[in-house]
């Protein structure tokens, strides 16, 4: 018969029913064991040894443990595997009653969710989303631990890729009737399903109103009826705080209701072709971040990557921001030195809002917060002036502290040596008698001494045994009768007396009863310091602001950035321009102009390979980007309109995951910025039609071309490999052609990198054929094939392509009579077709193309 279970096997799987999902960490003394499959897989993920004790079913049950103190590198290794974990801690003191110890969970890990410091990357803002498809609309709700950031935001369902990737959730939830519309767009961030329930619109409502202790949400600019999605979004996401967290941290800023107005707005794609934080290969240097990132701290490091995804649109916010940062020129070294030896407040602050800070936590807030009040800045702008303001706003924290935290606290609370002297007197009489016990013990030994006249009497102390008063073998025939023997060595005698005993007990329960008293201060503290919590926000978002400016300082100094200007019309001048990237890489960077605006709104560029075109239209982006997070940029002048959005059509990549060809990809992107791109956007495209057959490939681009100075009028950079293309300025005044200037000597390439007005004269692909390495029988067997085309081409426009097919005559290979592929595409009108027809009308151009062949 299988015996029963044990009660604490009960306890185990009662508490294990309700974490089904997750790994159930079971506290057991000094260790958290997992069991049964919690413990197969656990081993597996963690490299942890399986055990098996007792049996459960007639089964051994198996168990796998890791120590108290070392929870946390495996809960990282977890969270990494995508998997979440509960923690159970014993709540109740060992023995108090029959059974086992009472145990909870006290908190879920999971990927978005996350505030311990060994598990979260220092410079990455940690955030968890919540997408609602509601009927009415779509909304978005975000959230993150450390600052308390809480965000929502009606999105149009198309755009929800393009949020996330801005927002960089490391965890995405969503009702489980809606997951597979989630699925494709998440990127690496874990999709946890709710209940659909958990999006209710009621509870989310009572839930929002009453954290916020407010009646409606109406100081948030959301209400129930105008924004259902958006408040569904937020409920549910708090309450899935609340469930990981099993409390409600008292932390979050508000609620806030973002519009789509406050920032130029960056498509996914667009993000991911910048390179602003990851670069294409999904590294994270050498990118602008990395770059531009000179923080001191990692508030500062993750401040700034949340600039660059946010670029600001009121310009009196980028101007604030820009004289702080001239300012700082002065000052940027000082402020650096005392910032780097500033703590994660902004963290911290979390953990105090989960109760979860640890001592050290608190002594270094405590150093943290003094330095800060005492940054002085002279002679400072609005905004400094205003930061450093904020800086003193939590030294009433830093008192306290000072007050209740011993210099150098101990790690772990359990052992005490956390509070301060003078804190609390009764903790500093218990503290007393245990210090005074060397006083007491060397008065007794000398006591005893003379009263038993042995030289051999010792007073002693160990862990194992307490108090003894040790006599040597040959002298323990004449120790008195009150001495009662308690432990026999080889050459001594170990004896207590009724006076030590009693002794023992006081000190024995001092040292208890100090370390229960100075746990229950510590938790009073960590209680009382919840209402700092805005003032410790508020400077920690201070200090994060004045660290970003200072880099900008510092990196605008050193490397001769200037202070862009602002315009109110859509303009992009910049003279000497640099990559702030690209500049870092290499020796000689060689610097450029750009014009766009006005008259001239799509700047075709031509040019070799590897001439410079990617780079060239990446630095207008970057400096456009950074202009409007209020840095300078590098550029002797840069003179930038009021731009609404940057689009972005770059490089080419397969979508294997979404199941989209290269091409399809291109097309998808290219069709996404003919349809939203306005006069007030920059664009960049890069070698539309590269991912298709020559033919329909030069169609498409001219298309985009033609369309983008036409409808969109946007300001455009347009590289191309069509030297076909260079003939619109002749048809559209909007359009100008420059392009990257070459060399070629001694059958070699020199790249000059020098943009130049006019179309490019020449390809000089076999040189950069050569330059990479193509064996030398290829490159010869090229130039043949070269010269034997252009020898059938006696006009030498290597470039005209069309002119190589009789079918299309070269002289007129725009009019849309002569080819009925021109006449289709004339006749096709981008703005009306859907994404599947405009698919199909491209099918029907390539027949018509392959027909004409
Ligand atoms: P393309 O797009 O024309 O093929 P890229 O923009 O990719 O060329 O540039 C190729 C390489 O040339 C870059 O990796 C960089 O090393 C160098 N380069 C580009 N622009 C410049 C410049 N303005 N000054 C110096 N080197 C440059």
């Amino acid at each position: 018969m299988n015996k029963p279970l044990s009660p604490m096997m009960r306890q185990y799987l009662d508490i294990k029913a309700e974490h089904q999902d997750k790994l159930l960490f079971y506290r057991m003394g000094d260790f958290y064991e997992l069991f049964f499959d919690d413990a197969v897989e656990a081993a597996k993920l963690l490299d942890i040894t399986l055990t098996a004790r007792g049996q459960a079913d007639g089964k051994p049950v198996q168990m796998a443990g890791v120590p108290f103190h070392a929870l946390e590198p495996y809960l990282a290794k977890l969270v990494k595997l995508g998997k979440s974990a509960a923690i159970c801690e014993q709540i109740g003191e060992a023995g108090a009653g029959k059974g086992p110890v009472e145990r909870k969970v006290v908190r879920i890990v999971t990927p978005g969710t996350l505030t311990d410091a060994a598990l979260l990357d220092d410079k990455e803002t940690n955030r968890t989303a919540a997408v609602c498809f509601g009927k009415k609309q779509t909304a978005l709700a975000w959230l993150s631990l450390q600052n308390g950031e809480f965000k929502t935001k009606i999105i149009a369902p198309d755009s929800l890729a393009d949020e996330l990737a801005r927002l960089t959730a490391a965890e995405i939830l969503v009702a489980e009737s809606d997951t597979d519309k989630v699925k494709a767009l998440a990127g690496t961030a874990q999709i946890t399903r709710l209940n659909d329930w958990q999006f209710g619109a009621d509870a989310a409502f009572a839930l929002l109103t009453d954290y916020f202790a407010c009646q409606d949400l109406r100081a948030f600019g959301l209400t129930a009826e105008a924004h259902p999605a958006a408040v569904s979004a937020a409920g549910a996401l708090l309450n899935y705080v609340r469930l990981t967290q099993t409390q409600l941290p008292r932390h979050l800023d508000g609620l806030t209701l973002e519009s789509e107005a406050e920032y130029i707005a960056m498509d996914a794609a667009t993000r991911r072709n910048l390179e602003i934080a990851a670069t294409l290969d999904g590294k994270k240097a050498p990118t602008l971040l990395s770059v531009l990132d000179r923080c001191a701290s990692h508030m500062g490091s993750r401040l700034l990557a949340q600039w660059l995804h946010h670029p600001l649109r009121r310009r009196e916010h980028i101007l604030a921001r820009q004289a702080a940062v001239a300012a700082l020129f002065e000052h940027h070294h000082a402020v650096h030195r005392v910032l780097a030896g500033v703590a994660d407040i902004e963290r911290i602050a979390a953990r105090i809002a989960l109760a979860s800070a640890r001592p050290r936590d608190l002594s270094a807030l405590r150093d943290s917060l003094f330095a800060l009040a005492h940054i002085r800045l002279p002679e400072q702008p609005a905004l400094l002036a205003t930061l450093t303001a904020a800086l003193p706003a939590a030294l009433p924290v830093a008192e306290l502290l000072a007050r209740a935290i011993l210099p150098e606290p101990a790690v772990w609370l359990k052992d005490g040596g956390v509070i301060n002297h003078g804190f609390h007197p009764e903790l500093d009489r218990l503290r007393g008698l245990q210090h005074n016990s060397s006083a007491f013990l060397s008065e007794l030994e000398q006591r005893e001494r003379e009263r038993t006249a042995l030289s051999t009497l010792k007073v002693e102390y160990n862990r194992v045994h307490g108090f003894y008063i040790e006599l040597s073998k040959a002298q323990s025939a004449a120790a008195p009768a009150d001495y009662q023997r308690r432990q026999t060595l080889k050459n001594t005698e170990r004896y207590i007396t009724p006076e030590l005993k009693q002794f023992e007990e006081q000190f024995l329960s001092a040292q208890d009863n100090a370390l229960a008293l100075e746990k229950q201060l510590y938790t009073e503290l960590l209680a009382q310091l919840q209402s700092h919590l805005p003032a410790l926000q508020q400077c920690a978002k201070a200090a994060a602001s004045l660290d970003v400016l200072s880099a900008f300082a510092a990196q605008a100094q050193q490397y001769s950035y200037c202070a862009p200007e602002f315009a109110d019309y859509p303009v992009l001048d910049i003279s000497n321009g640099r990559h702030p990237v690209v500049e870092r890489q290499i020796d000689c960077f060689t610097p450029n102009h750009l014009h766009l605006g006005g008259k001239h709104r799509l700047m075709l560029l031509t040019g070799p390979n590897m001439g410079g075109k990617s780079t060239y239209m990446r630095q207008a982006a970057h400096i456009v980007l950074m202009a409007h997070t209020g840095s300078f940029v590098p550029a002797d002048h840069a003179l930038i309109g009021n731009i609404d959005r940057i689009f972005t059509r770059i490089g080419a990549s397969d979508d294997l995951a979404g199941n989209r060809s290269t091409f399809m990809v291109e097309m998808s992107e290219t069709a996404c910025i003919l349809h939203h791109a306005s006069a007030q956007s920059l664009v960049l495209m890069d070698e539309v039609g590269r991912g298709t057959s020559t033919f329909d490939g030069l169609a498409i681009a001219r298309a985009a071309a033609e369309h983008l100075i036409r409808h969109n009028q946007s300001l455009c950079l347009f590289s191309t490999h069509y030297f076909e293309l260079t003939d619109l300025p002749a048809r559209f005044p909007a359009a100008v052609n420059m392009h990257l200037s070459a060399i070629e000597r001694a059958d070699d390439i020199v790249f000059l990198h020098q943009v130049e007005a006019g179309p490019a004269a020449k390809s000089y692909g076999i040189a950069v054929a050569k330059r990479a390495g193509l064996p030398a029988r290829a490159l010869k067997q090229a130039k043949q094939y070269l010269q034997d085309l252009e020898a059938s081409r006696p006009t030498a426009a290597q470039s005209d392509l069309f002119a190589e097919t009789p079918d299309i005559p070269a002289e007129t290979p725009n009019d849309p009579s002569t080819h009925p592929l021109l006449s289709a595409l004339a006749n096709l009108d981008p703005d009306t077709l859907s994404p599947r027809q405009a698919l199909d009308e491209l099918y029907r151009l390539r027949q018509l193309l392959h027909q004409d062949n």
